[in-house]
Parts: structure tokens; C-alpha cells; sequence
């Protein structure tokens, strides 16, 4: 590994451990539930199996090798297989988080939401940092069929919210990732506080706009 590399993956581990840390701060993730990757040149760095995200240490952080293998740091997260599956599926993915965070996992317990489109387009910034989200069905956790329903996407979505567990969301990069978490997140917050209330969505123009002007 060239010492750019080095440098680099010590520099992500770090800023993974930070973001984590913030992620714990604010009650996006509670005990050791919630995990984090980062593509390296040579593989991926994730965060270990029963870790707290509030408390990493960046050297023990799981590095896996481009064939799947753990070289280094701590065993990796059990569910790494739907960070995989982003990685295998979506070109261009630089980071995957995936959250028990209340308000989504409240959203992927409600029975009457499009599965299709389950986090509705409220505000502007849902739709720019989050896009379509969709329901994937519930499997227990562990099962590699939430890794598989993933790759069956085939990249058409960024986020997704697994029934009764949570989302999982992929970013161009780690920050844009956790920012895209939280903004799915407070949307589904929105959703929660707003239900039984007539809702104002974005209209289907306004959405294309919004697509068009910001990519
Ligand atoms: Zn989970």
C-alpha cells in the first residue's frame, strides 16, 4: 500500500470514529446496534462486531480486503453483507451507514406505507440528500437475504428502510452518508409527527426540479 493510502485510511478511520461518536451523541444510535463503512483503495474499512459507535477506536476498526477477507482491526460488523451489497451494486459508493435510528425504524414498522416510496417528499432537502427510499421486507436480522433484496435493486436506490429494523443508506463519501442518515432520519420524524394531519407533498414537478437543478 503506497503511504498516500496509508495516510489516507488512517485519516478515515479517524473521521470515522468522530462521525460515529456524533452520530451516538445525538441518540441516532443506542448501545452497540448501527454500523459504518468506508471503501478503501484495497478493500473497506467497518466498524466491529457489538461495537458502540460512540465509543470506536479508530485502530481497531475492521479493514476487509477486496476478496471479503478481514486483515485487520477488530471481527467486522455482522451485518456487513448490506454495505456489500452497496458496494457491489452502486457504482461510485464511498460509504454505507446503516442506523436503528427511532424514527425510521418507526416508519419500517408502519403497515400502511408505500413500499415503494416510503419516505414521502416533504422538504426539499429529503429529496436532494435521500431520494425514493424503499421498504425492503423483514427478514431476521443476520439473514444474508437482506443483502441479496439489496443487490436485487441493482443500484436504483441509495436508501433503504429494512421492515422492523431500520435504513440503510450509501453516499459518495462518509460524510455525505451520515448527513444523508440524518436527513432520512428527521424526515421520518416529520412523517411520525404529521400522520393523521392532511400533508402538503412536494408536487411531481417540483421533485423534477429539485432533481434537475441539484443532480
Ligand atoms: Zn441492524
Amino acid at each position: 500500500m503506497s503511504i498516500g493510502a496509508q495516510q489516507r485510511e488512517i485519516l478515515l478511520r479517524e473521521t470515522m470514529a468522530r462521525l460515529a461518536r456524533s452520530l451516538f451523541d445525538r441518540g441516532f444510535t443506542v448501545g452497540s446496534s448501527g454500523n459504518i463503512s468506508v471503501a478503501l483503495e484495497d478493500g473497506l474499512l467497518i466498524t466491529p462486531t457489538n461495537s458502540c459507535l460512540g465509543f470506536l477506536d479508530p485502530a481497531r476498526i475492521s479493514k476487509i480486503d477486496r476478496f471479503g477477507r478481514h486483515v485487520a482491526g477488530d471481527p467486522p460488523s455482522k451485518e456487513i453483507f448490506l454495505h456489500r451489497a452497496f458496494y457491489e451494486t452502486r457504482p461510485g459508493t464511498g460509504a454505507v451507514v446503516h442506523l436503528h435510528s427511532t424514527y425510521a425504524t418507526a416508519v419500517s414498522c408502519l403497515s400502511d406505507v408505500d413500499p415503494e416510496d416510503c419516505i414521502p417528499p416533504l422538504t426539499p432537502y429529503v429529496v436532494m440528500r435521500v431520494g425514493a427510499v424503499k421498504l425492503l421486507p423483514y427478514v431476521r436480522p443476520g439473514d444474508p437475504a437482506m443483502g441479496e433484496m439489496i443487490r436485487g435493486l441493482q443500484g436504483s436506490h441509495a436508501c433503504v428502510l429494512l421492515a422492523n429494523h431500520g435504513p440503510v443508506v450509501a453516499a459518495r463519501d462518509l460524510e455525505s452518508a451520515v448527513f444523508a442518515a440524518e436527513e432520512l432520519e428527521e424526515t421520518a420524524r416529520l412523517v411520525v409527527v404529521l400522520r393523521g394531519q392532511p400533508v402538503r407533498r412536494l408536487t411531481y414537478e417540483q421533485v423534477q426540479e429539485l432533481k434537475q437543478v441539484f443532480g
